[in-house]
């Protein structure tokens, strides 16, 4: 493992300085600087029950978010739903039934121009660890579903080149269930998935630099050069979108497979998942009720998800402002 320890900043170093070439799209940079931290704070808030959500006119609150746990979880994926529907996205709820669970799937779609039959997957697991009556999950893992949904409401305000879909997963704390379903669907349905951005815990850092780790598989994989060219795109935007300050992306080769990217590995898909710095700075709170919003590191937090945003206009490939009905 030492190797790859000492490898992986080689990897991070910034491909494109100042000055020097710079191939990230125009557009990429403009949807950067459209994730606002007052919408984004108030999503986390929303999914994290300390702000109402409203349904059938009256406010409710998503109190907690484990698999298990009925109503909340029916309230937050519904939540979760109608904002894509704002966004103007066609959603779709997919049941699913694995392992002893049941439970559904929220995939949105935003059809691609000249390449719709390539789809660009940006996921995140809406379900929580905790079973406690208030778990919040902020970190683990509203954080990256906040950012699925930020990103859904910006990128349709733009034209791409390739589809993109939208999707919150539930039961990815029993090992990666919904996932695993909906990428059976996909590989079922012949769908030619380029490549997977899965956002799991991304608003803690409290020591050392804000490293973001982004996850491949390991460099004897056959497809490693597939994730490889995801992370680089992450890296990529990073630095061009002027986020090197809050974030130090490390590429990072160790196959881990804890979250629902693995699923799609496992199905022969090129996909990363984007995390904080799981090994060196880990949340000591994750799968506890203590995985609050007074946690969150809100700098860190916005960067990722200015980052991500980003990372996902590029590799859709940008067309043009205004979305096509
Ligand atoms: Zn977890």
């Amino acid at each position: 493992m030492a190797w790859i320890a000492l490898l992986a900043p080689l990897l991070a170093a910034p491909i494109a300085r100042a000055g020097e070439y710079d191939a990230t799209h125009p557009l990429v940079k403009v949807v950067a600087s459209q994730v606002r931290s007052n919408e984004l704070a108030q999503l986390l808030r929303q999914l994290t029950g300390a702000e109402a959500v409203s349904t059938n006119g009256k406010p409710a609150f998503i109190t907690a978010r484990h698999t298990t746990s009925g109503k909340p979880l029916r309230l937050a994926l519904n939540f979760a739903g109608e904002q894509f529907a704002a966004a103007g996205l066609a959603v779709e709820y997919h049941g699913w039934s694995r392992a002893g669970y049941t439970n559904r799937n929220l995939i949105a779609t935003q059809p691609g121009t000249t390449r719709a039959n390539e789809y660009i997957w940006f996921t995140a697991h809406l379900d929580v660890r905790s079973l406690e009556a208030r778990a919040p999950g902020a970190d683990d893992n509203a954080s990256g579903c906040a950012a699925v949904l930020v990103a859904a409401k910006i990128l349709s305000r733009f034209n791409f080149e390739r589809t993109i879909r939208y999707a919150l997963f539930t039961g990815e704390e029993q090992g990666g269930l919904g996932s695993a379903v909906e990428a059976d669907r996909a590989r079922a349905a012949g769908e030619n998935i380029v490549g997977v951005i899965n956002a799991d815990m991304i608003a803690w850092d409290k020591r050392g630099p804000p490293v973001l780790r982004i996850v491949t598989r390991t460099n004897s994989h056959p497809q490693f050069a597939q994730d490889l060219a995801l992370a680089a795109a992450v890296t990529n935007v990073i630095q061009s979108c002027g986020l090197g300050r809050e974030l130090s992306p490390v590429i990072t080769m160790t196959g881990n497979e804890a979250s629902d990217h693995a699923s799609f590995w496992e199905r022969g898909y090129p996909a990363v998942l984007v995390s904080e710095d799981f090994t060196r700075d880990g949340n000591p709170f994750y799968h506890t009720p203590k995985d609050t919003l007074a946690r969150v590191n809100w700098r860190y937090f916005t960067a990722a998800v200015r980052a991500l945003t980003a990372s996902v206009a590029e590799l859709a490939g940008p067309v043009g402002r205004s979305p096509i009905r």
